[in-house]
């Protein structure tokens, strides 16, 4: 414990002594950030599941709760240990420090370094922005690619994956608030990106402005909504800077913090 401390008291320092820049990717600035997600990885030939959550041969897309997939909890916190690749420059790697640095301000997670923790975050500039749903067993792949993944919104994101959460809109009870229009969804991209998911929504109401929500445009194929809100057919969503109070209160919840 008193090491796990040591090692989050030096992440934290790394991360405020070196000053704030600005997040990486600004030429996506108007995009949201399942946007710029599914821009970067529109190339990407391989096993992803919903665009960008990476498939595990030994675990489908089932809620985390059930499976056994959440960070372990010692006492108050949720030690999640990281490891991020030597091939980011000092800058990025502070981009990606202070984005996880975020959910410590808010929740009981405490990125800390990984020094000879069996589970682990890797977080490397891959092909695409994508993460495996929850914790695998043993160090685990995030992909943040240096252009277009350094964001605050995108990097919460993908570690919001890790740590066991889907997407907004393929949530259990998402019928009563989204309409899905296949008729404009690219083809093949249907099944992967918008089926539902019986997921646990942990008594939090149906978030649109969730950063884990796709925008109303997402996998469009002719520039017409893929999703409309039943309530209002021309709200938009798909917000593309930080989690939403909705999102951190799933964490807390998640994880009892
Ligand atoms: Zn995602």
């Amino acid at each position: 414990m008193k090491a796990a401390f040591l090692f989050l008291l030096f992440l934290s320092v790394t991360a405020v002594s070196l000053g704030v820049t600005a997040d990486g990717d600004q030429r996506n600035e108007s995009l949201s950030v399942t946007d710029i997600i599914a821009k970067v990885n529109e190339n990407i030939q391989s096993p992803l599941l919903q665009d960008d959550i990476m498939t595990s041969s030994d675990r489908n897309a089932d809620p985390c709760t059930a499976t056994g997939c959440k960070w372990r909890k010692t006492s108050s916190y949720v030690y999640v240990p990281v490891v991020i690749s030597s091939s980011y420059s000092q800058s990025e790697r502070n981009t990606i420090i202070r984005a996880l640095l975020t959910f410590h301000k808010s929740t009981c997670i405490r990125f800390i370094w990984r020094k000879s923790h069996r589970d682990y975050l890797y977080f490397f500039s891959g092909n695409g922005c994508w993460s495996y749903l929850g914790r695998q067993g043993g160090g685990q792949r995030v992909s943040l690619r240096r252009k277009g993944c350094l964001s605050t919104g995108t990097i919460q994101h993908e570690a919001l994956h890790a740590l066991g959460f889907h997407h907004e809109q393929v949530r259990s009870d998402r019928d009563q608030y989204i309409r899905i229009l296949s008729e404009n969804i690219i083809s093949g991209k249907e099944e992967r990106n918008f089926r539902k998911v019986p997921t646990n929504n942990l008594q939090t109401s149906y978030d649109f402005n969730s950063v884990m929500h796709y925008s109303k445009y997402a996998f469009s194929k002719n520039g017409r909504p893929t999703i409309v809100a039943k309530s209002d057919p021309n709200k938009k969503f798909g917000q593309r800077s930080s989690m939403s109070a909705n999102d951190i209160q799933r964490v807390n919840r998640l994880y009892r913090c």
